[in-house]
């Protein structure tokens, strides 16, 4: 498979009970290189921007605000087959049916609250990496 890049954020609920090293620890262990790395409040604007593909669900203000409820760390992820192997990695969106040992099954705390955001196409992943990093902060 290619060596790919894809965006990772790990989410406020995460950040708050101090998870960042836990999280990052499994992102490397399943053979994913964080390339770019940076902790930021998000705006609202920007949040909104980011979910603007859910602006229609019934969700996205609930979203948006969680997502701006506290300090999160975005990160550019490398290695073969990053997307895929990323979203394997998290699990699935609702931490009840995300499979034992990912990322979500163990930490996350809700559907919403659930601790990492993953790209999930390679499309998605270049349009999200450039939406927080410029190429001069990714050092592969
Ligand atoms: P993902 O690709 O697994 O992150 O899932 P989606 O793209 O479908 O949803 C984006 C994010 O919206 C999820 O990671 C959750 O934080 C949130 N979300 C998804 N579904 C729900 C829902 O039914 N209720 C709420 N409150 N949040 C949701």
């Amino acid at each position: 498979m290619a060596i790919e890049r894809t965006l990772s954020i790990i989410k406020p609920d995460a950040t708050r009970r101090n998870l960042t090293g836990k999280i990052n620890a499994r992102l490397e262990e399943a053979g994913l290189r964080i390339v770019g790395q940076r902790r930021i409040r998000l705006t609202r604007e920007m949040a909104e921007k980011f979910y603007a593909v859910h602006a229609e669900r019934s969700f996205f203000n609930d979203l948006c605000a969680f997502m701006t409820s506290g300090p999160v760390v975005v990160q550019v992820l490398e290695g073969d087959g990053a997307v895929a192997r990323n979203r394997e990695v998290m699990g699935a969106t609702n931490p009840q049916n995300a499979a034992p040992g990912t990322i979500r099954r163990d930490f996350a705390e809700s559907i919403e609250a659930n601790s990492v955001h993953g790209s999930d196409s390679l499309d998605n992943a270049a349009r999200e990496v450039a939406f927080f990093f410029a190429e001069t902060d990714i050092v592969g």
